[in-house]
């Protein structure tokens, strides 16, 4: 077997960003997958007929676009091309209108109306530094007195709760539209620092778009690999790593993307008992319910502006989001659940046959829960576009444990690589200065466990591998 002096374990986004960091660093590293494909969390298969292409798990790629690291990296040249809709985002209401976040912050503060002044406050000045706050939210945060004015700012409104922050507004429609971006924190949205996730979410929109990749979020994967191996890298797959004894010896750094469960079971012989029991203690969050769907036509939305919008929440107002989120992490689901679509084959033509169209739609359910959701998500889609119904010529869905067979660090459906509970979302797995290392100079962890967490960015495998390069192999500087 030939040597290698590094070894990453799991060809996810962050996987793949800590291979490619170690191979440019110069380091021989091999990267190892379980599964027969590379891309853990950005892949695409044809999921329900011949020629329609779904993205079986991350869709929508905003934090790709602003991700400090890609931006290094030669993507588009490997094929990676971004798609951007018109709207961003559109969130249908019951009396056929819907509030949109528009790319441009102009745009949305004209289309809020009477609430348009409160959310250019809320959202300006974040606007203004975009670039240096989204650069500085992807760092863990004790390296946070870079940009300390900024973060300090952010901190004010996105360490209160989506709630209090969505109540600001006055009309239902701006308040259910900050609602629906909190809750991609799969918290309650009366939890103390829920808002963060939604002012992140909304700034990558003025930002970067919302965009989806066309061919699918697997170009993305495909380019970091092909990436890493014009720099010498290789990879294996169908190769899970059990334990330390599948790892090639000679390797002087192991980079696991997993989450810290698995890390436990994995190298627990080879780290301190007080560190292992800390991986344990380790909290994962809600799991998902997914629903892909091949389409006869586009959905018929009501609201005009959900027509041309590649992401639509759907779930009604504030209210109605707020209660179903709740009643997930009280291990519940009810039949008006929040539900995140997304309809990429409306800006992508590759992505179905001639004239037809996909959908991409989940909504959180209690970690490990099995409770089929087809019909409730296919209630609230057809209470804002009725006829929606008709248009399905096929369909494919995914409970949490089909998930975790999809991809272990999936853990019972937990799409974020951990609960986003007030400390997990601030530091994860728990607080370290460098969250990356652990006691064996050997062993590193750099999956969305890690900050700055879930999303494909890379940023968790890229300062994995700043940390291994810089204990392992004595190479600094992470020029980012
Ligand atoms: C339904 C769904 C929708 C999502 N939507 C979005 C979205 O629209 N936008 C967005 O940015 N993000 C989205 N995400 C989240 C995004 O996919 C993840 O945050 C991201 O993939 C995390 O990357 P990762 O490399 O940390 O882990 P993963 O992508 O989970 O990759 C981990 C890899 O490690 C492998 N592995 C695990 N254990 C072992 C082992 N023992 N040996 C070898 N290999 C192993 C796995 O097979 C996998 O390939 C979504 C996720 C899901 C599931």
């Amino acid at each position: 077997m030939p040597s290698y002096d590094a070894v990453v374990v799991g060809a996810g986004p962050n996987g793949l960003a800590a291979a490619v960091a170690l191979a440019r660093g110069g380091v021989k590293t091999l990267l190892v997958e379980a599964n027969d494909t590379i891309g853990g969390g950005a892949r695409t298969a044809e999921l329900t007929l011949p020629g329609f292409l779904h993205d079986a798990c991350s869709a929508i790629h905003p934090m790709a676009v602003v991700s400090p690291f890609f931006r290094t990296l030669p993507l588009a040249g490997l094929g990676v091309e971004f798609l951007q809709s018109p709207h961003a985002l559109a969130h249908p209401l019951d009396d056929g209108s819907a509030a949109v976040l528009d790319p441009s912050l102009e745009r949305t503060v004209a289309g809020l109306m009477i609430d348009g002044p409160a959310y250019r406050t809320l959202m300006e000045p974040f606007v203004r530094h975009a670039e240096a706050l989204l650069s500085q939210m992807l760092r863990p945060l004790l390296d946070a007195r870079r940009q300390l004015p900024l973060m300090a700012r952010l901190g004010i409104y996105g360490l209160r709760s989506t709630s209090a922050i969505a109540r600001r507004f006055r009309t239902p429609a701006a308040r259910a539209l900050f609602a629906g971006c909190g809750a991609h924190a799969i918290r309650p949205l009366h939890c103390a620092g829920s808002a963060s996730v939604g002012i992140a979410l909304a700034l990558a929109g003025h930002t970067a778009g919302w965009p989806c990749v066309r061919g699918g979020s697997g170009a993305i994967s495909s380019a970091l690999a092909a990436h890493f191996q014009s720099l010498g890298g290789e990879i294996e797959t169908s190769r899970p790593v059990r334990s330390m004894r599948d790892i090639p010896e000679a390797a002087r750094a192991v980079i696991f993307d997993v989450t810290p469960r698995q890390l436990a079971a994995i190298a627990g012989n080879d780290l301190p008992d007080r560190f292992v029991r800390k991986l344990r203690r380790f909290r994962y969050g809600p799991g998902v319910f997914k629903v892909d769907w091949a389409l006869d036509d586009p959905i018929p939305w009501r609201a005009e502006e959900c027509r041309t919008a590649g992401t639509v929440h759907v779930g009604g107002t504030l209210e109605e989001i707020a209660a179903y989120e709740s009643s997930v992490w009280q291990g519940r689901t009810t039949d008006r659940p929040f539900v995140l679509v997304a309809q990429q084959s409306l800006f992508d033509s590759t992505r179905a046959p001639n004239g037809k169209q996909t959908g991409w739609a989940y909504c959180h359910v209690p970690n490990g829960s099995t409770v089929d959701m087809t019909d409730a998500i296919e209630k609230q889609v057809e209470r804002f576009a009725p006829g929606f119904r008709g248009r399905i010529l096929a369909r494919a869905t995914m409970n949490t444990a089909q998930y975790e067979d999809h991809d272990a660090n999936l853990v019972g459906g937990d799409i974020a690589g951990g609960a986003n509970d007030f400390l997990q979302l601030l530091m994860r797995p728990f607080p370290a200065f460098d969250p990356y290392a652990t006691p064996n100079r050997r062993i590193y962890i750099g999956s969305s466990s890690t900050p700055p967490g879930g999303g494909v960015h890379g940023m968790c495998g890229y300062w994995a591998a700043c940390s291994a390069l810089r204990r392992s192999f004595g190479i600094r500087g992470s020029g980012l």
